[in-house]
């Protein structure tokens, strides 16, 4: 193409470089659209584990405290015990009755205490046994999600590779071609296309109805946009109108999502009339 500057283009060569530009900017839309949700699903997956991994974390700290206290239990009644035998030495050199009954005493309670520390650590050994099954289970879910989260890093990984060159080369089309288009219509086309909802912002007419919004174009407009001497926009929705044969002119097909979110709408849309026929060129 040879190189003009952007005060010498005509109307129509602007709209021309506005479609193709919309044209290039539809398949990079649609190269995005390929990765779908999963970069949403790989972020919901990362997220999960790391609230997954601090539950564990806290499951672990929880058996540690438990583990612990049943130690101290066992060395209480180690203790306990050790009470008890000498008491029970002492019982063999009593003196008297009340000897006797002190040191009886001293072994009753020194045996409840070694039964309440048991009870304590049967409680926590149960405690410790209920967090050992969160834990598997805790261990189990992440163990899946981490396998779900490598697939899927895999899945967008691929696609990211097979689509990263192609976008590339589309990138670099649409800074040659915005380069061309003067900066006060690229604004105006950039806000349009950023307030449509299907991303195009120059739309051809069909069916003598608006390509983006449907809806129907006065015949004088229709004139008008036939013309291509002035940029003429949809009434209703904004976006610039070109005539088909402007847009057919240009040296690739449209990208195929675009097609095919037209087609869906008009489908929607048209369901009771049946004689379609594309007008695209
Ligand atoms: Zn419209």
């Amino acid at each position: 193409m040879a190189k003009k500057e952007i005060t010498d283009l005509s109307v129509e060569e602007k709209l021309k470089a506005l479609y193709q530009l919309q044209s290039a900017l539809s398949e990079i839309d649609e190269k995005r659209s390929l990765r779908g949700e999963l970069p949403l699903e790989v972020q919901d997956l990362e997220d999960e584990i790391e609230g997954l991994s601090i539950r564990i974390e806290k499951i672990r700290t929880e058996i540690d405290e438990f583990q612990k206290a049943v130690s101290q239990k066992k060395a209480e009644i180690a203790e306990a015990q050790a009470s008890v035998e000498r008491y029970k030495t002492q019982l063999n050199d009593v003196k008297n009755n009340r000897e006797y009954d002190t040191l009886s005493k001293e072994i009753e309670f020194q045996s409840l205490e070694i039964e309440l520390c048991n009870k304590k650590i049967r409680e926590a050994a149960a405690r410790i046994s209920d967090r050992e099954a969160d834990l598997k289970a805790s261990e189990e879910i992440i163990e899946e999600r981490r396998n779900d989260l490598e697939m899927k890093k895999n899945e967008l990984d691929e696609i990211m590779e097979e689509t990263r060159a192609e976008e590339e080369r589309l990138k670099i089309k649409v800074k040659e071609l915005e380069a061309k288009i003067e900066p006060r219509l690229l604004m105006s086309f950039k806000r349009i296309r950023k307030n449509a909802r299907n991303g195009l912002g120059v739309v051809y007419v069909q069916r003598d109805a608006c390509g983006g919004c449907f809806n129907k174009i006065p015949p004088q407009r229709q004139l008008d946009i036939k013309m291509h001497k002035k940029i003429i926009v949809c009434e209703y929705c904004g976006r610039i109108l070109i005539d088909p044969e402007l847009a057919g002119v240009k040296t690739e097909k449209p990208s195929a999502m675009e097609d095919k979110k037209k087609t869906r709408k008009r489908a929607i849309r048209k369901t009771a009339k049946t004689e379609e026929s594309e007008t695209e060129a």
